[in-house]
């Protein structure tokens, strides 16, 4: 592997200083998860990596007046099983359905949106919620909504000196349900095609509201528009799901890889989509549903 000098902070100020003093090829290093394997290929070449394990209240997980705030080092398995974020299903399906124990033991929220790769379940799932991203940097601290925060693949709108910090998530309003759902080769692999659905109900049919948000299958996650408006202020009856799901197809952009061919993914983006859809909807009218996701030859 690639070595690296390696730096430990003991606070944010002093990461931020690090990235200052050892420019711009230095890396935050996190759970690892993603530059660690990057490294080992030689595909990453940091020339100092500064962890920021050891920052105290990094790592938080806490419900705070109608969000839920997540520490960036937040691991993925801590999300799985924190009860304040079982208060909003789609968080605990996404989390819980990434990769393999160990990854999700040690990769964090925090590492996977500053990462920004167009496979990764958090920039998809959050995207379906009011979501914001607390960086820190030498000027102090901004706040960015998570739309405006990952510009293309593997790019983002952190400078070279900025730590995202945490991310904020609103709770959604009564009445809405929603589902992370992943069709996956094997556990230990990202996704060939994700969705997430995030649906506000009236009086228990009428859909209010919809976000559908489409995952690997472009250079970012990809709001689908056209699908939401398939379903607002309509009854979720099979006709307009499928027009939905349909209309989500539309609006995917796959590319042919070792995944599988760009029609395969658009066909699975169809069926996650219409099959998300029916978990959010009776989510939102306050049924317990498990949202596993699919595996190859299962
Ligand atoms: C075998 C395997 C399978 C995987 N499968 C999936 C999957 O199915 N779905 C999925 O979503 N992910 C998957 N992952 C990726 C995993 O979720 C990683 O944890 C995540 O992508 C990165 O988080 P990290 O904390 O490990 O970041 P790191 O690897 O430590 O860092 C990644 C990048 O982000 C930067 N960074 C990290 N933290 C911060 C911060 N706080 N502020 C600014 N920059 C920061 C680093 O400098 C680096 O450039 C998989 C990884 C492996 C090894």
């Amino acid at each position: 592997m690639y070595a690296a000098p390696f730096h430990r902070a003991a606070s944010i100020q002093e990461a931020v200083k690090l990235l200052q003093e050892l420019g711009e090829e230095a890396r935050v290093i996190a759970g690892g998860q993603s530059l660690i394997p990057l490294m080992k290929m030689r595909m990453a070449r940091p020339a100092a990596l500064i962890d920021i394990n050891f920052v105290p209240g990094l790592s938080e997980i806490k419900a705070v007046k109608g969000e839920v705030h997540f520490g960036a080092l937040a691991r993925h398995a801590e999300i799985e099983n924190s009860t304040a974020a079982a208060t909003v299903p789609i968080l605990q399906d996404c989390a819980a359905g990434i990769a393999d124990v160990q990854v999700r033991n040690q990769g964090t929220i925090g590492g996977s949106l500053a990462e920004a790769d167009p496979s990764g379940d958090w920039g998809t799932a959050l995207l379906a919620l009011d979501t914001s991203v607390i960086c820190f940097g030498p000027g102090g601290q901004r706040t960015v909504p998570l739309e405006d925060f990952i510009k293309d693949a593997y790019t983002t709108v952190l400078a070279h000196d900025e730590i995202v910090t945490a991310v904020h998530v609103k709770i959604p309003p009564k009445g809405s349900g929603g589902a992370h759902l992943a069709f996956k080769r094997c556990a230990p692999v990202y996704p060939t095609a994700s969705t997430s659905v995030q649906l506000t109900l009236e009086d228990r049919g009428m859909c209010k509201d919809a976000r559908i948000i489409l995952g690997c299958v472009g250079l970012t996650a990809i709001r689908a528009k056209e699908a939401e408006a398939a379903l607002r202020d309509k009854t979720l009856d099979e006709k307009n799901v499928r027009a939905a799901a349909d209309a989500a197809q539309a609006a995917a952009e796959p590319q042919s890889d070792m995944r599988g061919s760009a029609d395969y993914k658009r066909i699975l983006v169809g069926a996650l989509v219409k099959r998300a859809i029916g978990i959010a909807a009776r989510r939102a009218r306050g049924e317990s549903v498990e949202a596993a996701h699919e595996y190859a030859g299962r």
